[in-house]
C-alpha cells in the first residue's frame, strides 16, 4: 500500500509526472522482480512444444507500427500484436508462454460520436495544441497517430506516438513481453487481491489492468476507479500507457472489432487473466450482457443494510465489501458527498456520484448462473468454456458503459504462480 500512500500525496505541481505512475506506479519494481523469478525458473527446466491449439491469439511477425518505433535512432516500427505462443513446462507445471510487444494494431474509424467526444472535452482548448483536433469524421486513425493532443513527453520523443494520447499518459513502447500463463489454471487456495500493474493480457498482447488508478481521497479511504476518474485520460480505444506499458482497464470496441464480437452470441476470448483463466467479452448470449455481481451502495440506507443513515453522505465504509452483515465503519474520514464536484489528477472535474469510488460498491452475493457473474467477475455455466471471466458493460439508457469491476474482480479467482505477471496484493 506504500505506492498508494505516495501517490495520494496530491501536489499539483507534480501532477502530470505523478500521473505516469498513477496507474501502474508499482509496475517498474514489480517488473524487475517478476523477470528475476521468471529467469531463475526458466533456467531450471524448460521444455518447449509448439502448439496448434491457441487460435484466439492475434499473431503477427511481419506487420510493424507506422507510428511507434523500436528506438529513438531507428525508423523500424514495433511489431504489433503477439509474436508467438507456445506450451512450456517449467518444473512440473505447464504454461502458455506468450511473447508480445504490447503494441496493438488498432485502426480506428472516426465516427460522429468519437469526434464529438474529442471536440467537446471540457479542457479541449488545453488538451489539443491550439485547441484543434487533427482528424475528422470518416478518417481512419492508426494507433499512435497524431490527432492533435498535447501528449506528455514520456517516451514519445524517443519512440513516437505524440499527439495520440491526451495530456497525462505518455507513449507506449515495445516491452518485448515474455509472460507465463498457467495452462491448467486452478482455483486459488487463499484470498488473492490484485493490485496496480498488469493483471492479465489481451489476445493482442496489450495489458489488462484492474479497476484502480492508485489515487484516493481521505487518508487512503476512498479509492478512485480508473475507468471513471481517468475518463479523459485514455485514448480513442480506451487505453493508455503507464511507464510505457499500454493497457486497458475496461472493455474496448477496438479489440471487439479485431476478435469479431458483434454481440450476437457468447463473446469470444479477449484475453487471459494472470491466473490463466480466460476473459471473454461482455456478452453471455445474443444481445445479453454478462452481469456484474457488484452493486452500488445506498448511503441513505440503515447501517445494517450497508448505508450510513444519511442520504448522499459518504460518512462510513463497509467493514467487508463481500459481506454487508459485517456492518460499517463510521470512524473513517468522510468522502466527498454524492454528486460533489471533485478534480482528477489530470485536472478534469467530475461529480462524485455513487459509483465514483471503489468503496461505493459491494458484492451482493447473487448466485452465478446464466448471465450473472460472481465476485471475481466470472462464472462457469457448464457450457464447455469452463470457469471464465467477462469484461463487463452495463446498458445505461441505450449507452453501453463499463460496469465495475470492469475486468477481473478485485480478487483473482485462480492461483497466481510465482512466475506470473501479477501477484497477490
Ligand atoms: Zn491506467
Ligand atoms: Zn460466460
Amino acid at each position: 500500500m506504500k505506492t498508494h500512500d505516495w501517490l495520494n500525496t496530491y501536489i499539483p505541481i507534480i501532477a502530470l509526472s505523478a500521473f505516469l505512475t498513477a496507474c501502474g506506479g508499482s509496475s517498474s519494481n514489480d517488473d524487475s522482480s517478476t523477470e528475476a523469478e521468471t529467469e531463475t525458473e526458466t533456467e531450471t527446466e524448460t521444455e518447449t512444444t509448439t502448439s496448434t491449439d491457441l487460435d484466439e491469439w492475434l499473431y503477427n511477425t511481419t506487420e510493424r507500427s507506422t507510428m511507434i518505433f523500436e528506438s529513438s535512432t531507428s525508423n523500424i516500427g514495433v511489431l504489433e500484436d503477439v509474436q508467438g505462443t507456445s506450451e512450456v513446462t517449467v518444473g512440473s507445471t505447464d504454461y502458455i508462454y506468450v511473447e508480445a510487444s504490447g503494441i496493438p494494431n488498432y485502426d480506428i474509424v472516426i465516427t460522429d460520436d468519437i469526434y464529438d467526444a474529442l471536440v467537446n472535452r471540457p479542457k479541449a482548448s488545453n488538451d489539443f495544441g491550439g485547441g484543434t483536433v487533427l482528424t475528422s469524421v470518416g478518417e481512419t486513425v492508426v494507433f499512435g497517430e497524431d490527432i492533435g493532443y498535447n501528449t506528455s513527453t514520456e517516451y514519445c520523443e524517443d519512440t513516437g506516438g505524440s499527439g495520440y494520447w491526451p495530456p497525462g499518459p505518455g507513449c507506449p513502447i515495445d516491452l518485448a513481453k515474455e509472460q507465463y500463463l498457467p495452462a491448467d489454471p486452478q482455483p486459488a487456495t487463499e484470498i488473492c487481491d490484485n493490485g496496480l500493474g498488469a493483471t492479465g493480457i489481451m489476445v493482442n498482447g496489450t495489458s489488462i489492468f484492474n479497476w484502480g488508478d492508485g489515487m484516493s481521497e481521505g487518508n487512503n479511504i476512498w479509492y478512485t476507479l480508473a475507468p471513471v476518474a481517468e475518463f479523459y485520460d485514455v485514448d480513442i480505444c480506451g487505453g493508455h500507457a503507464a511507464n510505457g506499458e499500454y493497457h486497458h482497464h475496461f472493455y474496448t470496441s477496438c479489440l471487439a472489432d479485431l476478435v469479431g464480437d458483434d454481440g450476437s452470441d457468447h463473446s469470444p476470448i479477449y484475453g487471459y487473466i494472470a491466473d490463466g483463466f480466460p476473459i471473454y467479452g461482455p456478452y453471455e448470449s445474443d444481445n445479453v450482457l454478462a452481469v456484474s455481481g457488484w452493486l452500488k451502495r445506498d448511503y441513505g440506507a440503515d447501517e445494517s443494510e450497508g448505508g450510513c443513515g444519511t442520504e448522499g453522505q459518504r460518512t462510513c465504509i463497509l467493514v467487508d465489501e463481500y459481506d454487508l452483515s459485517a456492518g460499517v465503519d463510521a470512524t473513517v474520514d468522510e468522502g466527498p458527498a454524492i454528486g460533489e464536484e471533485v478534480e482528477s489528477l489530470s485536472k478534469n472535474t467530475f461529480d462524485a456520484d455513487d459509483g465514483f469510488y471503489y468503496e461505493d460498491y459491494y458484492y451482493a452475493g447473487a448466485t452465478a448462473t446464466g448471465e450473472q457473474l460472481d465476485q471475481y467477475n466470472g462464472h462457469d455455466n457448464n457450457d464447455g468454456r469452463g470457469y471464465h471471466y467477462h469484461l463487463t458493460l452495463t446498458d445505461e439508457d441505450g449507452t453501453l458503459t463499463p460496469a465495475f469491476p470492469y475486468t477481473v474482480g478485485p480478487r483473482f479467482y485462480g492461483e497466481i504462480e510465482s512466475n506470473s505477471m501479477a501477484r497477490c496484493d
